[in-house]
């Protein structure tokens, strides 16, 4: 396995925290060496490729979807999949509860907080996350376990304004595990952080980083 691959797992090992590794592009070979070398957590951004994957790959991987994920396609994954992390909107949530229950399982999430000063990003801001919680119903479904927040910072060089976005994605996650889960433990994951911007969200608290291109390559085709 690649140098990198070793480093960077080490690096997460010291802070506790888990690679995803974001296999969006690559063949299922390129997926079953890192496989091979150890790694379990994998993501992609696409239901569609994320079960073309699923369907010939180990069945012990856990599954994350990293990506947009349209109400219609919940039911496609909902059996197996390991984590959503792109949850952003209410009607989502009530949809994976909906497909949880059909399949009799108990789906975990992350939600997914807009923290960019860009426009094309998807996620809630924080008054909407802060009303989610305040209405008490999420922490109530049965089929949907809220693991933590997921964010993507600005893709900028200013690492000044990276750094504030991950900080304040931080301070909403401690904000939110203090006032609605000081007892319960579910709510501990912060996904934040990906090839170019990794080091600094572990800096700033992920306990979760999600990594394509720095461990399997630059993509040919960006999806
Ligand atoms: C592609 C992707 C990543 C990983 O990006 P790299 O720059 O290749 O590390 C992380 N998170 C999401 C949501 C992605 O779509």
């Amino acid at each position: 396995m690649n140098a990198k691959y070793r480093e960077i797992t080490a690096q997460l090992k010291q802070k506790n925290a888990t690679l995803v590794a974001v296999s969006k592009t690559q063949p299922a070979d390129a997926i079953l060496e890192m496989y091979n070398a150890g790694q379990r957590d994998f993501g992609e951004n696409r239901v569609q490729e994320l079960r073309d994957k699923y369907e010939v790959l180990p069945k012990d991987i856990c599954w994350h979807l990293i990506g947009h994920l349209q109400s219609n396609k919940v039911k496609y994954i909902a059996p197996w999949v390991h984590m959503i992390h792109s949850v952003d909107t209410p009607d989502l949530l009530e949809e994976i509860e909906r497909q949880g229950a059909k399949c009799n399982r108990v789906i975990t999430v992350l939600l997914q907080v807009f923290i960019a000063s860009e426009e094309t990003k998807f996620g809630m801001d924080d008054e909407e996350l802060m009303d989610l919680f305040d209405s008490g119903w999420i922490q109530q479904l049965p089929h949907v376990q809220v693991a933590g927040l997921m964010g993507m910072a600005t893709n900028t060089d200013d690492l000044v304004q990276v750094r504030n976005e991950f900080g304040h994605l931080r301070q909403l996650f401690d904000i939110i595990k203090r006032k609605y889960y000081a007892t319960d433990p579910v709510f501990h994951h912060l996904s934040m952080g990906m090839s170019s911007d990794y080091l600094i969200a572990l800096e700033e608290g992920a306990t979760m980083v999600r990594i394509g291109s720095l461990i399997f390559g630059e993509r040919t085709a960006t999806k």
